[in-house]
């Protein structure tokens, strides 16, 4: 059994029908973690011993006839900022460097039940904080496209790990762009699904109005497969929606025909690479052959969105972050006093980007400031939700770039915070009004790395969403094979 042609769609099958069995998939996707991710970096932590348990059970399913459950033998690898009881979580950081949580996210309990199997948790940059992997505590990820480029973040480990086969399917967060950005630099698909549409119960918080968590795979099915296990009301997170959740694989292949795609004028202007629009631009050439309409619109606030993102997230991470004070989780440097101790564990324990979101974000909530920064920052967010719900009157999904451009070199905006901030300029705005937004491959550039298009949709319609998604996707494979 060749593993790189298996998907999350093809695993349960073929366990079903004896071709192979999750115990030999689990081998040998650990053979090829062993052999490549010296090269690239992806995961903090195997978690073998829980791996093959769960593998028997899958095997023991299938020895006495059980309806075995959807996803059944998937072998999956989660974010390292989503709790695993008895398995290290590190959010990417030195400060929970050996941190062992007591429970396990409901989204990891959701798929395990779903009869996934978790081979380990990635590498991210510390607390989700970054847009290449470069702020992780403990090593760089490479993209496995060209291993002197980054993977993209903050969820690099997870879309690395999917693109070069080492999982079949991974999960990330998105706040500002984490699963789609990654997904595109990698050439995998990513999905942020609305806000409140999955259980955050387990996720280590960065900022707390903007965090979602969302699944990478290698197609577009396999995303709504992983959606459709992961999705639905969580009384352990009162932020999780009470919304009923549909058949996501009901209407996938479903006709694409009068569909509005609306394309705004903002996300193709000054500083986006020639090859991605071009790339971009060619997607929508083939949802317009497959007979949707595509409806030039405009979202004129864009322009505010990075520094509002900077603003609002910074300001959720620095109340976020105050809990790892050396007394309750994670490392403790000692001092003299009660004071020093806390000094000194935030110093040696965060990074250098976390630290600066502290301070920026303290700054913004401090007395005098609040009504200038963050009171502002939130009323151009209800501006940016204003022009999504005007867009969407006319349309039924909007079609971007994910990124201005494809993955750029290690080291190369490591210097320049603001640079990187550039990276999420079509994101952040998606994470700040919490509609959902997909990423998918559309192309390659003339060095051969992957560009990604992003489709946005209205609140809890991922099933038009991951439509469309289907729909371009299988207008491109020709281009992508
Ligand atoms: N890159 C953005 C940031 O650094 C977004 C991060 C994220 O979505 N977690 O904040």
């Amino acid at each position: 059994m060749d593993i790189n042609l298996l998907t999350v769609d093809s695993i349960r099958t073929a366990v079903l029908e004896r071709r192979t069995t999750a115990s030999a998939t689990v081998d040998a996707f650990y053979q090829k973690i062993e052999a490549e991710d010296a090269a690239i970096g992806a995961y903090l932590t195997l978690c073998k011993e829980r791996a093959y348990q769960q593998a028997r059970w899958v095997d023991a399913m299938v020895g006495r006839g059980d309806t075995l459950p959807p996803l059944a033998g998937v072998p999956i690898a989660v974010k390292d900022v989503l709790t695993t009881k008895g398995v290290r979580t590190t959010a990417g950081s030195k400060i929970l460097a050996n941190f062992i949580a007591p429970y396990d996210a409901t989204v990891v309990t959701r798929l395990e039940a779903a009869g996934a199997i978790l081979l380990g948790k990635t590498n991210c940059d510390e607390f989700a904080m970054g847009s290449s992997n470069e702020n992780s505590g403990f090593h760089p990820v490479h993209n496995p496209h060209d291993h002197s480029r980054v993977p993209g973040g903050s969820s690099g480990g997870s879309a690395a790990a999917v693109a070069a086969g080492m999982a079949l399917a991974s999960l990330g967060s998105d706040t500002g762009g984490s699963i789609r950005q990654p997904a595109a630099f990698c050439g995998v698909v990513g999905l942020m699904p609305t806000y409140g549409r999955v259980s955050r119960y387990g996720l280590i918080a960065f900022a707390s109005s903007l965090d979602h968590v969302g699944p990478f795979g290698k197609t577009v099915k396999d995303v709504a497969l992983m959606l459709q296990s992961m999705a639905g009301r969580d009384p352990l997170d009162s932020t999780s929606a009470d919304v009923a959740v549909p058949d996501y694989l009901a209407q996938l292949e479903g006709p694409v025909k009068g569909l509005r795609v609306g394309v705004p004028q903002e996300y193709f202007g000054e500083g986006l690479d020639p090859e991605v629009r071009a790339a971009v631009e060619a997607g929508i050439q083939e949802l317009a052959k497959a007979g949707c309409e595509v409806v030039p619109i405009s979202l004129p606030h864009t322009g505010y969105a990075i520094p509002t993102y900077y603003v609002v997230a910074t300001a959720e991470a620095s109340a976020n972050l105050a809990r790892y004070d050396g007394v309750r989780y994670g490392m403790r440097a000692e001092g003299k006093t009660l004071s020093e101790m806390y000094c000194r564990t935030r110093d040696a324990g965060f990074g250098t980007e976390v630290k600066r979101r502290i301070m920026l974000g303290t700054y913004a909530l401090s007395a005098g400031y609040y009504d200038a920064y963050y009171l502002k920052a939130q009323r151009v967010r209800s501006l940016l939700a204003r022009d999504f719900d005007q867009a969407f009157a006319a349309v039924d999904v909007i079609v971007t770039p994910t990124t201005p451009t494809p993955a750029f070199k290690l080291g190369e905006k490591a210097d320049d915070p603001l640079a990187m901030y550039l990276a999420d300029i079509f994101t952040v705005t998606a994470d700040l009004v919490g509609i959902p937004g997909i990423s998918i491959p559309c192309g390659k550039s003339q060095e051969g790395l992957p560009i990604g298009m992003q489709i946005l949709g209205k609140h809890f319609d991922e099933p038009t969403l991951l439509r469309v998604a289907h729909a371009a996707e299988h207008a491109l494979a020709a281009k992508l094979a």
